[in-house]
């Protein structure tokens, strides 16, 4: 059926759509209603109906698919390879479910997950999902002070921690981190489950309240554990925005819409069906690992591949191999990971029988179009730009493959999302952007199933930061976007990311983009500094491919001229400097604030969500020496 049916079906008649929708998973105590829209812009879908996550991921393929594989997991840090049927998943989440409640974890009790890619992780999301408890999965990456954070805002009864992550053959001790954050706490919980793989097994134990998983798991093993029915509306899962703009945001999920979500989108936009494979190299502790990682996949009856460790190792053609062995057929990965591959010969993508793979979605941040062109020449496959927030847990902006795929537009993430109303909107007016017209990208509410219900213990919050910056009530996306005369959309950037130059508004994003199109350039950021004369004007930050032979200045003086062929000389980058590595997120996304107050020698702020600390540290010293470029 074509994509413009449907997609109208789901704004014109949102409770038939989604009465239809809600046929797809399994309800204990049917919906009593489809949607509760009694205090706007507070939405309850399927109110009264009574569900699990668990039992629709798990039991409910059991007898039609107990002995197909249901996850699949790969780590090429530990060098394991785990293939677990859904009888043994079922098993095992069972056991662990056991586990939490002698450890008096109950309905409603929130348990922060601290934990890699690794099997354990998703036994226990599941396992909490089970028994009604609330998971917050806490990305493996972040360092004790964010961890702290999140335990106070969450106040879990448990934390469960893996002994150690890896990362490019190096251990990193969780539980040092561990008890540093539990000393910084507020409200450090009771107890602590460590699952421990072996590889610090010297770590320190807190008597009383350090316990270990493999002890409990063997008192536990084979015991069922029945599922707890939920009111739909009913929190299943607490999950903290990165942090890229400001303090993290405790986005909380609930249960039915977020299982209908899940099972709408794997079938029209992801294209997987039961017993087909899926590879999502996201991290369990984003968005996209919660939803596309575990629930999605498993809520399918599909087989989950999730990936502990680097694209590189053992070699750059490690996904692709893992796609040819494994039959995958969507994979799921981001831009960022793909600049990494792409400083790579793109031999390596050629390397396996890729016949399986039909689709490559990327989100988590703006696509540039050599990156796109690179991978889709390099891979054969179609390529598709995926727009969505944590808030949102599936995407806002898409294209629907297993519904009927629309063309590719190079720069642009598609067309709305079935059950989202998006509009783009003039920022002084309040009116809608013309076509062409750049504005701020919103939802029209109420939110479709599977978006966040509120931020975590705090409405006013969810009001303020969301709903508060037009006259109409309007979920603000805080991104800027200019949707064409198709009605696909382009996102320009976030709100915050913009400069004015002489009286011109020029979004980052568009700077650099021109400047990514010189062949010579891997990765650019832009950020806006003070000047004098001008206000403000742009300076860039780049990394260079290695396989391309070109000297710092070349490459800089290649750069201008792009911007000031595709843009004109008003967006002309006052300085531009080459560097080895941006600084980024764990999550993988620029930090263009802390470059911009480098820039202007401010105080970067608070860098606790900085991947590698050393990057800002080059970038200091860069500044001092000077630009490779520019006036
Ligand atoms: P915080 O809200 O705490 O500052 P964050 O916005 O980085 O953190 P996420 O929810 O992980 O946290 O990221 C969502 C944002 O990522 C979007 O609002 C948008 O700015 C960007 N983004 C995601 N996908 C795309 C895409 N396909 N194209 C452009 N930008 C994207
Ligand atoms: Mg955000």
């Amino acid at each position: 059926m074509p994509y413009e049916d449907i997609y109208r079906r789901s704004i014109d008649d949102p409770e038939g759509f989604w009465a239809e929708q809600a046929r797809a998973i399994d309800w204990h105590v049917p919906p009593q209603s489809i949607l509760d829209y009694a205090e706007p812009p507070f939405r309850r879908w399927f109110a009264g109906g009574m569900t699990n996550l668990c039992h629709n991921a798990v039991d409910r393929h059991l007898d039609a698919r107990g002995d197909q594989n249901a996850l699949i997991a790969v780590s090429t840090e530990t060098d394991t390879t785990r293939e677990i049927s859904y009888r043994e998943l079922h098993r095992e989440v069972n056991t662990f479910a056991s586990v939490l409640r002698a450890l008096d974890v109950g309905k409603g009790d929130r348990v922060v997950i601290y934990m890699p890619n690794m099997a354990e992780a998703v036994f226990a999301m599941l396992a909490c999902a089970r028994i009604g408890a609330v998971h917050s999965v806490v990305f493996g990456g972040f360092a004790a002070h964010n961890l702290a954070l999140r335990i106070d805002d969450a106040t879990p009864k448990l934390l469960i921690a893996a002994d150690a992550g890896m990362r490019g053959g190096k251990v990193i001790p969780y539980k040092p981190l561990v008890d540093a954050a539990l000393q910084a706490a507020a409200s450090p919980p009771p107890h602590v489950l460590i699952v421990s793989r072996g590889l610090d097994p010297d770590h320190a134990r807190v008597e009383g309240r350090d316990v270990d998983y493999a002890t409990l798991r063997a008192e536990h093993d084979g015991r069922e554990v029945p599922v707890e029915w939920l009111e739909s509306n009913e929190p299943s899962y607490l999950l903290y925005t990165s942090g890229t703009t400001g303090k993290p945001k405790g986005v909380q999920r609930d249960v039915g819409g977020y299982a209908v979500a899940m099972a709408l989108s794997m079938r029209t936009v992801y294209d997987v069906g039961p017993g087909q494979v899926m590879f999502s190299t996201s991290d369990v502790g984003w968005a996209v690992g919660h939803s596309y990682n575990v629930y999605g996949p498993l809520i399918a009856g599909a087989t989950a591949l999730l990936y502990e460790g680097l694209p590189t190792n053992p070699d750059p053609g490690i996904w692709w191999e893992l796609c040819a062995r494994y039959k995958v057929r969507t994979m799921f990965s981001s831009p960022t990971a793909i600049r990494v591959l792409k400083k790579q010969d793109a031999a390596w993508l050629r390397k396996h029988d890729l016949s399986s793979l039909k689709w490559l979605f990327l989100a988590g941040e703006p696509l540039d179009e050599p990156t796109a062109t690179w991978i889709t020449e390099g891979l054969g496959k179609p390529v598709i730009d995926n727009y969505w927030q944590t808030e949102t847990g599936w995407p806002v902006l898409t294209l629907l493959p297993g519904l009927d795929l629309k063309p590719v537009k190079f720069g642009s993430p598609g067309l709305p999302n079935l059950g989202y109303r998006t509009r783009v909107i003039n920022e002084a007016t309040g009116e809608d952007a013309a076509p062409g017209e750049k504005g701020v990208l919103v939802i029209v509410p109420p939110l479709p199933p599977g978006c966040m219900t509120t931020v975590w213990n705090d409405d006013k919050r969810f009001l303020s930061s969301y709903f508060g910056h037009f006259r109409e009530l309007l979920y603000s996306s805080l991104d800027w976007a200019v949707r064409d005369e198709d009605g696909y959309t382009f996102i320009l950037g976030r709100t915050d990311d913009v400069i004015n130059v002489a009286g011109h508004r020029l979004g980052t994003r568009e700077i650099e983009e021109s400047v990514a199109t010189h062949p010579s350039v891997a990765e650019a950021a832009v950020v806006g500094v003070q000047d004098e004369l001008k206000g403000q004007v742009p300076i860039v930050f780049a990394t260079l491919r290695q396989t391309v032979a070109t000297t710092p200045g070349e490459a800089a003086d290649g750069m201008l001229r792009c911007v000031v062929d595709q843009l004109g000389g008003v967006a002309r980058p006052a300085r531009v400097y080459v560097v080895n590595a941006l600084p980024k997120t764990r999550s993988g996304k620029l930090l263009r604030r802390s470059l911009q107050a480098l820039a202007e020698q401010r105080d970067p702020g608070d860098l606790s969500t900085l991947d590698d600390p050393n990057a800002l540290e080059e970038i200091r010293r860069i500044l001092e020496r000077g630009p490779d470029g520019g006036s």
